[in-house]
């Protein structure tokens, strides 16, 4: 409460000394780096998780923390809080995890955005929505610039995911344009690091994986689709720098270092174990022939850029696989 020039008692939104932030999704790989980002920067960090593919180890270190909480709660079901911005990560992202209930991924992306959208616009917070490179399918432009509308089977395999995260972007702006929410679009691409689940599939984790355990590399197809790699503290700094930066995007975040699977493969022997064997197995349906960002956009506007080549990356996360794959 305060008083007005009139002596009269007028009710005023209670000051809050943080900025509150949520982090949907949270407890998992990229949401729990960027909860440790934002809590050292002293924001009041509310991470919201399910934990069906996160888990209580990626932010054990933060519990007790003053300005940290946890909340267990899907985000298919709507919540009340009180935040000031919204980093709206809930999702599986791997193949293995938003293929093995499609169904659900699909409500995730679109009850879920719709529900931290209606928070947000509650709130009156600012939203950002981690979309992904998949919005761009099996691409027929290369490298992909955020103009570029995409090329997604809507009726395949991975489609849960890649619709799902492309119905994301249209609630999120039809938010915007409707309600008038301030909203941010990120289209993330691969990213890797410590903390990455050891049983995702995802390409980077196995093969480290299969390298410190000394099992075959496993190369999919005939290893010649490509992909860019992005470690994740790069991808923590470019979510901030468009949450705070003043434009609504979308904005590709990644690495424009573009590598076959089989150059990939051939570099983590390199770094991990150079006795470590390739075997080729047989490709998932629809993977995308090849995926690399354009990043003039958020260079030239916001001036990020990734820092890590894929090479210190790889070596930046063979600690973490060691320690929990239980090998030295
Ligand atoms: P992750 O699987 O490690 O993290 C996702 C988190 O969301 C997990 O903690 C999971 O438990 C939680 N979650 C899933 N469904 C939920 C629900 N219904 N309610 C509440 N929580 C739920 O994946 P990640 O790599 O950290 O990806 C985070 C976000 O970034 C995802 O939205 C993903 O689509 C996007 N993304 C990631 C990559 C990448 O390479 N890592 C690439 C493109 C986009
Ligand atoms: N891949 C591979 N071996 C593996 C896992 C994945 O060769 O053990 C390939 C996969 O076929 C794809 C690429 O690596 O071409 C990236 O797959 P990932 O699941 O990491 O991410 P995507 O970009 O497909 O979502």
């Amino acid at each position: 409460m305060s008083q007005n020039g009139a002596g009269t008692l007028i009710k005023t939104k209670p000051r809050c000394e943080r900025n509150r932030v949520l982090v949907t999704g949270g407890a998992g790989f990229v949401g729990s780096h960027l909860c440790d980002y934002l809590v050292a920067r002293g924001d009041h960090v509310i991470c919201l998780d399910n934990f069906f593919t996160g888990s209580k180890e990626n932010i054990a270190h933060l519990i007790g923390k003053p300005n940290f909480e946890v909340i267990r709660h899907d985000v298919v079901e709507p919540i009340l809080l009180e935040v000031d911005q919204i980093f709206h990560c809930a999702c599986p992202a791997s193949p293995i995890h938003y293929k093995y209930n499609p169904i659900k991924t699909a409500k995730t992306s679109f009850l879920g955005t719709m529900n931290m959208l209606g928070l947000a616009k509650r709130c009156k917070a600012r939203f950002l929505i981690t979309s992904t490179s998949e919005v761009y399918g099996d691409p027929l432009e290369h490298p992909q610039r955020e103009t570029y509308w995409g090329n997604v089977n809507p009726i395949g395999e991975r489609s849960c995911y890649d619709e799902g995260k492309r119905v994301a972007e249209t609630l999120t702006m039809d938010y915007h344009r409707e309600h008038n929410l301030q909203v941010r679009i990120v289209r993330i691409f691969n990213t890797y690091g410590p903390r990455m689940a050891l049983d995702d599939g995802r390409v980077v984790s196995n093969f480290v994986a299969q390298a410190l355990t000394n099992k075959p590399i496993t190369v999919y197809g005939d290893g010649q689709q490509t992909r860019s790699f992005q470690y994740v503290s790069d991808l923590v700094k470019g979510l901030v720098t468009v949450m705070d930066g003043p434009e609504i995007g979308p904005f590709n975040v990644g690495n424009p270092g573009e590598f076959t699977m089989l150059e990939l493969a051939k570099l983590v022997q390199e770094v991990v174990n150079p006795n470590a064997t390739i075997e080729y197995r047989e490709n998932t349906a629809d993977d995308p022939k090849c995926r690399k960002p354009d990043i003039t956009k958020i260079k030239t506007t916001l001036g990020w850029e990734p820092v890590v080549p894929l090479r210190e990356g790889l070596e930046r996360m063979v600690d973490d696989f060691k320690k929990r794959l239980g090998v030295e």
